[in-house]
């Protein structure tokens, strides 16, 4: 019986690692390992078994007959072997034959052996491989020989892979879940379907070297790791933000835990002593993690495993020096990203003609990330818990943000309906591009001007191709997001007189620049980092206030691109009056400075303020008078009405924007408007929702401002519409609210056959 000592993992690597040196052929090299394994495990039996053309092929073996070498073949999931590889799991058996999954070959002689543990030969995440030791006497393994097996199978993948022995990973992994199409169910966020291979956005580590030449080194190396590691949350923890949204302060919290877990960092230093380097005992411990989760019936326990995989996943990166995103690293021609969150800046670095769609793991409705994937017209699901379990990078997705759902290895069957059903929504954008100059009138005459909202230079295109009466909203910070370094005047100006005359005579709202909350800008906010409540923070026109050399370029930067033109101009988060009048007087004195100079002036300048915070409009009566024009942001304010953090995931479904607390109050500001002869439209993103667009026009806006792909759902909506008798239903509606308005508000749409997409 093979003692604790010769079975030690530290044995068989310094073994191994001669025969990774030599150059001897890859087949020697292996006929060589299972004859160390074997003899370091006193064990009777060594083999293994590589996967190529879909099947498991012994490949070197001492103890079972030389004949059967190259010869025995099991498919996946076929025998002890094969459920090993599929499983991706270890088998441990006293009694190989009396397991369910036994299947004999009489050509390897193994009849004889009782006992049998193997584990799988994993690359990316994939079995290409098994090792397996035998014995004739009926006994299960100790721990320490599976950790073992396991530890040499990590350093025998990477000679696998390295000799290409085996099939691909990626291949593989296709085959091997053959018959494993995965559902992905999440929330819609970004509605359009798309077809491609996963990408992580922060990817996984592919190990090259396993064997460590120098442990002190390697140990030295994990050490400097978890220093840098450390002090990137503690930096993280002071800013809550750190770019990215999805991490949250107890996600922060739990990392901290980890990072700072005494028994993490001791198991890892435990497998680079038995000779792994830094890369490979991290992952080897990571490994051991995932096999415990997978037995963990806790939801509350896997989460918290899960972010100790991302944490193993971030050290990984800190000891390989592989710190990029996928970003960086190039996307293959049509990638599906995944990952838990992401920030505004960082989804604008992706390239997005390559980008087809994002599956994120967190993310709301209203969140600036779902509003640039919307601008950058790439679908977009979110909330789709545990997706980095069930996608592995290089997985076909086929992604349907309009039902909220992705299939992962989708088989024939599923793939022919996704087609079927993409055919038939290029057909319905086909019939919506056929209307696209009729203009958006109710049936019983209102007019109503439909916008865009955009803020990258290619959305101006989207005015042509949906018919749209301009654009609503121009979010001047995305130039600000893209930018590594704070843009400068002519670049700004130069974005915007191209977006001015692409739009032609159309009209244009420029928005002045609305950072901060979840739009941080690292090169101009670190006075801004640390807010507790960044939604509620130092944002938007507070910041561009009492920061006020940015705003007075981009107003120059606006005034000079509106030359000879009309300029139209809007303050984010206006919360009192005298807000409003201090960046107007700003904005006057550019053009006082400029007239000075005798420089070409725009023909005239409207000034108008977004409605956000619920604040103003208790001082409407005072606001009006001032303004040319005023535009409701429902996002934030629906956030600011139901105190729920538009980018907090746990609350991305709670409320609802057709509930009759928005509705009445949206009702009443624009009834003060248009008593005051104020033109005032809504440019959140629930006016892109033909439902939402619906009881808009019932409480009497006459302006929407919304995501291009809105405009044609949204057109067909009003044609349809008889807007009298909107009103009148909502009035009814508001008066005495049912228990659900969203199904009131849809069975009268029905009835009365009004079109909604
Ligand atoms: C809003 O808040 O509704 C809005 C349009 O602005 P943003 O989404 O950019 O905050
Ligand atoms: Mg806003």
């Amino acid at each position: 019986m093979p003692t604790t000592s010769t079975t030690s993992a530290r044995e068989i690597l310094t073994g191994l690692h001669d025969v990774m040196a030599s150059k001897a052929s890859a087949q020697a090299k292996l006929n060589k390992v299972v004859k160390i394994i074997a003899e370091a495990m006193a064990s009777e039996v060594c083999s293994i078994y590589l996967l190529r053309d879909g099947v498991l092929e012994l490949f070197a073996t001492v103890g079972l007959n030389q004949k059967a070498v190259h010869v025995t073949k099991l498919a996946l999931g076929e025998g002890l072997v094969g459920s090993i590889a599929k499983d991706v799991a270890v088998l441990n058996l006293a009694e190989a034959a009396s397991h369910p999954e036994f299947a004999y070959r009489p050509e390897t002689g193994e009849e004889v052996f009782h006992s049998f543990a193997g584990v799988p030969i994993v690359r990316k995440e994939r079995a290409i491989g098994v090792l397996a030791v035998q014995h004739a006497e009926p006994r299960a393994y100790d721990e320490i020989e599976i950790e073992a097996l396991q530890t040499v199978a990590m350093v025998l993948s990477e000679l696998i892979a390295n000799a290409g022995l085996a099939d691909r990973a990626a291949s593989a992994a296709t085959e091997s879940r053959g018959s494993g199409t995965a559902r992905i169910a999440g929330q819609k966020l970004v509605v359009g379907m798309a077809k491609g291979h996963a990408v992580y956005h922060q990817p996984r580590v592919l190990i090259e070297h396993t064997v460590a030449e120098d442990i002190e080194a390697e140990r030295h190396r994990v050490y400097a790791a978890f220093a840098r590691m450390r002090e990137q949350i503690d930096t993280m923890m002071g800013h809550a933000e750190f770019g990215t949204v999805g991490e949250h302060q107890e996600v922060l919290e739990t990392y901290k835990m980890f990072a700072y877990d005494e028994g993490w960092s001791r198991r890892i230093n435990e497998s680079i002593d038995s000779g792994l380097t830094a890369e490979a005992a991290i992952e080897r411990v990571r490994q051991r993690m995932q096999t415990r989760m997978r037995q963990i019936d806790d939801p509350l326990l896997q989460e918290r495993m899960h972010d100790l995989d991302d944490l193993s996943n971030r050290l990984l990166r800190i000891v390989s020096g592989q710190l990029g995103t996928a970003a960086q690293a190039g996307l293959p021609q049509d990638a599906i990203l995944i990952a838990r969150n992401l920030g505004p800046a960082e989804l604008l670095e992706y390239d997005r003609r390559k980008l087809k769609g994002v599956i994120l793991e967190e993310g709301s409705l209203t969140a600036h990330v779902t509003i640039v994937a919307r601008a950058m017209g790439v679908p977009m699901i979110g909330r789709a818990r545990n997706v980095r379990r069930q996608i592995q990078e290089g997985d076909l997705v086929l992604l349907d943000g309009g039902e909220g759902a992705a299939f992962a290895r989708p088989t024939p069957a599923v793939q022919e309906a996704f087609e079927t059903k993409l055919a038939a929504s290029q057909k319905r954008r086909a019939e919506y591009a056929a209307v696209k100059d009729l203009p958006p009138i109710t049936r019983d005459g209102t007019r109503i001007a439909v916008m865009v909202n955009a803020g990258l230079r290619d959305d101006v295109a989207a005015l042509g191709l949906t018919g749209a009466d301009g654009i609503g909203l121009f979010r001047t910070e995305f130039q600000f997001l893209v930018s590594a370094t704070l843009p400068r005047r002519e670049s700004q100006q130069r974005l915007y007189r191209a977006v001015l005359e692409a739009a032609g005579d159309k009209p244009v709202i420029f928005r002045t620049v609305d950072v901060g909350g979840d739009k941080q800008l690292p090169y101009l906010h670190a006075s801004g980092n640390g807010e507790e409540n960044p939604a509620l923070g130092w944002r938007a026109l507070r910041l561009a206030l009492d920061r006020d050399t940015l705003m007075k370029a981009q107003a120059r930067a606006l005034l000079e691109a509106a030359a000879g033109r009309n300029l139209d101009i809007m303050f984010p988060m206006v919360s009192e009056p005298w807000e409003f009048d201090q960046a107007k007087t700003l904005v006057e004195e550019q053009r006082a400075w400029l007239a000075g100079r005798k420089k070409r002036l725009p023909t005239r300048v409207r000034y108008g303020a977004m409605l956000e915070v619920p604040a103003l409009a208790e001082m409407l009566d005072l606001l009006l008078p001032r303004i040319d024009f005023m535009s409701i942001g429902t996002n934030d304010l629906t956030q600011f009405l139901f105190a729920a953090d538009r980018s907090n995931p746990l609350l991305a479904e709670r409320y609802d924007w057709l509930s009759p607390a928005i509705l009445r109050f949206l009702r009443r500001v624009v009834r003060a408007a248009d008593a005051a002869n104020v033109p005032v439209g809504v440019c959140g993103e629930m006016g892109g929702r033909t439902l939402e667009a619906m009881a808009l026009v019932g409480i009497g806006v006459r302006r929407l401002s919304i995501t291009p792909a809105g405009v044609g759902p949204v057109k067909a909506m009003i044609r349809s519409l008889d807007g009298g008798a909107a009103t009148a239903l909502l009035d009814r509606l508001l008066d005495k609210p049912p228990p659900d308005m969203r199904a009131a508000l849809a069975a009268w749409a029905e009835k009365n056959k009004v079109a909604m997409a």
